[in-house]
């Protein structure tokens, strides 16, 4: 049995910033309190702020009355946190939003014999308006499909405070546009969304997951084609990483992984109806690939504690990149064939500039993820990666955005993805729906030069 859940997201939080006046500065990066903060993001993407009004008192006092004296923070210190960004890259100077967060609504949905369609390390923290409006994919995007196809309907926000009701929870609705889909990705550019209806598949009764050592990434890829054939509908997720992703997760857990070290490591799960069965296809997977030689080493298991204890040395890769080191988080869709192609041509082009380049991700939807750590922020590494690696992704036909969209960085890389007339219509409908460019100045269209 699936379902359709309406979540209101609206007011879990609202916060506003005055101008903020931070402490002193220390090269590239400032100092507060005892804290490295990252530059305001008007300095890091060099923006010109627009005419846009700032925040008064009266402001203030209207939200209070609204939402209620405890759901608006003002302080400094409190705000702080809400305004730098998951990869501490930027802060912005106004956030308010709203939502619940994923983790809460996946409990809530599991008493009711449900699960979400989208589960991403984020989970704890990231809201499902967050979610919606940046079309998060995450670690089941293989077997649940994508945000486009689980939000069956959205109430939305316009620029001029008009609510737009496209809150229909029906499978199918052909009336015309479906105008549910400007929103979703669009990143709080359209409008604030405000309430969504999620299609919740059923909480499945079997998982399984098997984690296996493998040699080079073409064996990853003929794992993938096997376990596609061999496993089929039960295929919830298939993870790959490379050693030095996964040496970042191990460090910073302080645990060991259940196998020995290889070269890559494959994450596979799988989301059945009966244990036994599930685990017995796992187990002849397993078998018939280890003859094969394309695993070398393996475990499987369907112990919950167990499962989670492995999912963690996938999930904390990008903790372990940020603990006390820099990293350039790149997100890229690239075809299988080339997936993990940029790992080496990157490593190669920055050499000692860099302390490791790595690649993960979510193989079965050619969704590459490629992180290079660095001690500090480094402009020179920068320079090098920027816009090489968008450019090299454009030569193979991938994307420069697979799953963490555009934001304030990656406007000016857009082209490289998108076709003028594309943006163009995009423009146009920015226009039409935002003619003031309120909501998220500066992100995702990029300026007319
Ligand atoms: C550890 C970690 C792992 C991650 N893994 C994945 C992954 O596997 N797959 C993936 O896709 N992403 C991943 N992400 C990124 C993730 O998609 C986003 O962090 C999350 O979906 C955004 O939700 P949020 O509530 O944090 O939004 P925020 O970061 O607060 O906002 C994101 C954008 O959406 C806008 N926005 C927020 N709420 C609304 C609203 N109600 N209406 C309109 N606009 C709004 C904001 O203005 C902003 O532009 C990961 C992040 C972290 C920290």
């Amino acid at each position: 049995m699936d379902a359709v859940l309406l979540f209101s997201v609206l007011n879990n939080k609202i916060t506003m910033i005055k101008s903020v006046k931070i402490a002193s500065k220390f090269g590239q990066q400032y100092r507060y309190a005892s804290q490295v903060l990252p530059q305001l993001s008007s300095e890091k993407y060099k923006i010109i702020r627009k005419k846009f009004a700032t925040v008064q008192e009266t402001d203030l006092h209207y939200f209070k009355h609204t939402l209620g004296e405890n759901r608006v923070i003002s302080d400094e210190s409190d705000i702080l946190p809400y305004n730098i960004d998951w990869v501490k890259h930027c802060r912005g100077a106004l956030i308010c939003e709203a939502g619940c967060v994923l983790e809460t609504l996946d409990n809530f949905v599991r008493e009711h014999g449900l699960i979400m369609p989208l589960d991403l390390g984020a989970k704890g923290t990231c809201q499902i308006g967050g979610n919606v409006s940046t079309n998060a994919g995450g670690l089941r995007l293989l077997r649940y499909g994508n945000l486009h196809g689980s939000i069956l309907g959205l109430e939305a926000v316009r620029a001029d405070g008009t609510i737009v009701d496209c809150l229909k929870a029906l499978k199918k609705d052909n009336t015309g546009y479906h105008l549910k889909h400007l929103f979703i990705g669009s990143e709080g550019t359209l409008g604030v969304v405000t309430k969504v209806a999620i299609h919740c598949p059923a909480l499945p009764k079997a998982v399984t997951i098997g984690f296996f050592g493998v040699n080079n990434f073409e064996n990853v890829l003929k794992l993938y084609k096997s376990a596609k054939s061999s496993l089929g509908e039960i295929l919830s997720a298939f993870e790959m990483c490379d050693q030095e992703a996964i040496e970042s997760s191990v460090k910073y857990l302080n645990q060991r992984l259940p196998i020995p070290e290889f070269p890559f490591y494959v994450l596979i799960e799988t989301h059945g109806s009966n244990d036994a069965h599930d685990e017995e296809k796992l187990n002849n997977f397993l078998k018939k690939e280890m003859d094969n030689g394309l695993i070398l080493d393996g475990t499987i298991t369907s112990e919950p504690t167990k499962m989670q204890y492995i999912w963690r040395f996938r999930e904390s890769i990008p903790a372990g990149d940020m603990n006390g080191t820099f990293m350039y988080a790149f997100d890229v869709s690239l075809p299988q064939s080339h997936y993990y192609e940029l790992v080496p041509i990157l490593r190669e082009k920055l050499g000692d500039k860099v302390l490791k380049v790595s690649g993960f991700g979510h193989i079965g939807d050619g969704n590459a993820h490629i992180n290079v750590v660095t001690e500090e922020y480094s402009q020179e590494v920068t320079d090098i990666v920027e816009p090489f690696l968008f450019e090299e992704v454009a030569k193979r036909q991938g994307s420069v955005s697979a799953e963490h969209g555009i934001g304030l960085k990656k406007p000016q890389y857009m082209h490289f993805s998108k076709d003028e007339s594309a943006i163009q219509l995009m423009r146009d409908l920015k226009q039409l729906m935002d003619p003031n460019g309120i909501l998220n100045p500066y992100k995702v269209l990029p300026e007319i030069k």
